[in-house]
């Protein structure tokens, strides 16, 4: 998505060797507009699949999903994130490593607001090992509910998330922005298409 892309270029800080910062548009201050145009990519791309829910994880996945579910208009369910299984009342719990936090949570969702009759679209704002993605499926699965697709906002293609999602099934991921590397603080975007 050109408009990702240059907003990346622009906007986008990249600390260290694998880490890019976005927190002027993505997610901590948002670009409403932005915002709302990669809703209704993911919206358009997912438009035949037959979806009746968005499911994210907070924090930084609500406002794509948010933007997504007003798209198709389907309601938007996130996974809540908590430090220990205790407090878990009738809830779908997954662990999760977060890889910005290197440390594990256990993200959980009301059993009420997913159901095996759900076709869901996953949103996330970054794909890198896949953890997050793992612990949506694995919150998906145990309400029995479809995944029909998967919607990123920015892959790191170097990173081996892709790869992960699809050994656990996960094979259906749009991503608006790839990339390939970092090369001397500078981003270098993944053209090629998704495998
Ligand atoms: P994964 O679970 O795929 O390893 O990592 C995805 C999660 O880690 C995302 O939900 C995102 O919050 C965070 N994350 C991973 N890489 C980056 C990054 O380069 N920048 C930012 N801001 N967050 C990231």
């Amino acid at each position: 998505m050109q408009a990702l892309e240059s907003k990346i270029s622009t906007a986008g800080r990249v600390l260290g060797s694998d880490i890019l910062k976005v927190d002027s548009f993505l997610n901590h201050q948002i670009d409403p507009e932005l915002m709302w145009a990669m809703g209704q990519d993911f919206a358009q791309h997912f438009a035949q699949a037959g979806i009746t829910k968005v499911l994210t994880v907070e924090s930084s996945g609500i406002a794509p999903a948010v933007m997504t579910g007003l798209a198709l208009n389907v309601p938007v369910v996130f996974a809540r994130k908590s430090k220990s299984r205790i407090l878990a009342e009738e809830a779908y719990l997954a662990d999760v490593y977060s890889y910005t936090k290197e440390s594990q949570q256990t993200i959980r969702v009301d059993q009420r607001f997913l159901s095996k009759n759900d076709r869901l679209l996953l949103i996330d704002d970054f794909l890198a090992n896949g953890q997050a993605l793992l612990g949506l499926k694995s919150l998906a699965d145990q309400a029995g509910a479809t995944i029909v697709g998967t919607g990123i906002v920015i892959e790191k293609s170097f990173q081996p998330g892709r790869q992960a999602a699809a050994k656990a099934g996960l094979n259906n991921i749009y991503s608006l922005a790839r990339i390939a590397a970092f090369e001397n603080g500078q981003v270098v975007f993944d053209q090629t298409a998704a495998e």
